[in-house]
């Protein structure tokens, strides 16, 4: 997003990406296409990671435009609160956000055009305000989808329309969604989900951006106080290769980049070295799953549509955790294939049939930014890249947990008003919504980036993905992480226009 400010505005751009592009074909519908099944995250670095759960192995996506490729495509804005986050979720951590919503409101609008984002405004209790509508239309409610709304309209509540990143448009132009059941977690086949490559990579490359993909960077060097030197690798020859830039950003991902600020030293030389890797914020969720059998056959929709905002503040009954608590937003139906695939051959063959009239409630409880959760390297050798290993360490902090629980019994009461029959409660426990590794804020001492997105102490770097959000909000980040990329490149090439650099 960051590049597309800068293309626009005539600067020469190079973008490395240590992935190759996703070949889109009937496979990326089969159980094998489900993300942690592919090469794009199977043959990428993984990091040990030790939490509450013990200790497991976390990859990340490496691909031509990231984890979006795979991406559910909810496009939620931060709520204004979000912006002036309360006690019980800062703690001791000094996280601060060094502007309001009101500064990032034109750059929402601007990436959910970009996007194409499905959406309608006026329904969502905790909506910020929008000096522009969505650009499309939301899609037709599916059966099970109008009956979770009900039932959550019947316990008071406010159900609303998820934004999606979605075409469902039959302009001809593109290519229309298909309502399958195979999107979150699947990279999609018709290229109708508005993921980073299909919707905004491609557009670039045509107007100028050149994009190298396959091409890891594994080291900045540093010069006084700019990097002089990207070092990276072709992953297909194994050549080396030392690039320079007027103008260095690095988006690669909240692992990714805090990775490579380490292995490269440069926390030395910024003042908020500390923080550096650390304050790790990744959501507290889980699935509650409903059973409905006795939905209709031809149940089929994409069953991602309905959120629900209504504790997202508070418990209005008082009876919660004190403070914010979270969203709960529909997943989508798995198909039978996927249930099959997750299964052993006779749970699959019992539970497959009844896919199609299966629905999940995602919860997700904005987790406390704390000091000890973090990535680090470890000794212990090098990784494929040939960069040092990188270890995670998190843990949940109590509230976390409680908000969970909270969200997950209000998930679990919806489920049963609507007339589910069986209720399982699934533990997220990967860090596909991880952020905070190298935080943007005010304070020279406690933030390594300050409000430009530029990296303290060194004058020609930025960082512009998900790890700067200095709090994770308790909405999915995608849409914030692009619309604050957008910000940070527009002042940049407002700088380079400035100096006459391109
Ligand atoms: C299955 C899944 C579903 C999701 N659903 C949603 C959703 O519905 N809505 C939502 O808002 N969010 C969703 N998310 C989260 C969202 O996709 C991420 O928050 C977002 O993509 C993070 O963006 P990023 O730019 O910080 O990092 P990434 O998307 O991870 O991008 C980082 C890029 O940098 C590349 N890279 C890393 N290291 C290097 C290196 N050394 N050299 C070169 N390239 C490198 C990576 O290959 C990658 O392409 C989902 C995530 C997953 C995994
Ligand atoms: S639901 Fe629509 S956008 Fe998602 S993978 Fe299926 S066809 Fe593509």
């Amino acid at each position: 997003m960051a590049a597309w400010k800068l293309v626009d505005s005539g600067a020469d751009v190079l973008m490395l990406e240590r992935g190759p592009f996703v070949e889109r074909g009937p496979h990326n519908w089969e159980p094998e296409g489900t993300v942690m099944r592919t090469p794009y995250y199977t043959e990428g670095p993984h990091y040990e990671a030790n939490t509450d759960r013990g200790n497991s192995e976390a990859g990340v996506c490496s691909c031509v435009g990231g984890a979006s490729v795979f991406y559910g495509g909810v496009s939620l804005r931060f709520r204004e609160t979000d912006f002036l986050p309360r006690p019980e979720i800062v703690g001791d951590s000094g996280a601060r956000w060094p502007f309001s919503y009101d500064t990032l409101e034109p750059y929402y609008g601007e990436a959910e055009r970009i996007l194409d984002v499905a959406g309608r405004a006026g329904e969502d209790p905790t909506e910020p305000p929008r000096t522009s509508d969505y650009p499309c239309p939301p899609s037709g409610l599916s059966e099970v989808s109008r009956i979770i709304a009900k039932a959550a309209e019947a316990r008071g509540l406010h159900p609303f329309r998820l934004p999606l990143a979605i075409n469902y448009q039959n302009s001809g132009s593109a290519p229309t969604c298909i309502e399958c059941a195979t999107c979150d977690t699947f990279a999609c086949k018709i290229e109708a989900k508005n993921d980073i490559a299909v919707k905004v990579l491609r557009g670039l490359v045509e107007r100028g951006l050149e994009l190298r993909a396959n091409i890891a960077v594994t080291g900045l060097h540093l010069d006084g106080r700019r990097v002089a030197g990207v070092e990276c690798v072709d992953r297909t020859t194994g050549e080396t290769e030392v690039l320079t830039a007027d103008r260095i950003i690095l988006a690669a991902g909240a692992l990714g980049s805090a990775h490579l600020l380490l292995a490269s030293r440069l926390a030395e030389s910024n003042p908020a070295g500390d923080a550096v890797g650390r304050y790790l914020t990744r959501h507290c969720s889980a699935i509650v799953f409903g059973a409905y059998p006795w939905l209709p056959k031809h149940e089929r929709h994409f069953h991602k549509q309905i959120g629900i905002n209504d504790y997202y503040l508070g418990d209005p009954d008082g009876k919660g955790p004190k403070g914010p608590l979270g969203n709960i937003q529909q997943t989508q139906t798995p198909s039978m294939g996927t249930v099959r695939g997750e299964l052993n051959w006779f749970l699959g063959s019992l539970v497959a049939p009844l896919a199609r009239r299966i629905t999940g409630l995602l919860v997700i409880a904005e987790d406390r930014p704390q000091h000890r959760n973090r990535v680090v390297l470890d000794p212990s050798g090098t990784d494929e890249l040939g960069l040092p290993r990188l270890r995670i360490e998190h843990r949940y902090d109590p509230r976390d947990l409680e908000a969970r629980r909270f969200l997950a019994g209000r998930a679990k009461r919806i489920h049963r008003a609507a007339g589910s029959l069986v209720g399982y409660t699934h533990v997220i426990d990967t860090f596909s919504h991880a952020l905070g590794t190298v935080r943007m804020g005010d304070d020279p001492e406690r933030a390594p980036v300050d409000r430009d997105g530029r990296f303290r102490g060194v004058d020609n770097l930025y960082v512009t993905d998900g790890s700067i959000l200095p709090t994770p909000a308790a909405v999915n980040p995608s849409l914030t992480i692009s619309a604050n990329a957008l910000r940070i490149g527009h002042m940049i090439a407002e700088d380079l226009r400035r100096e006459g650099i391109t």
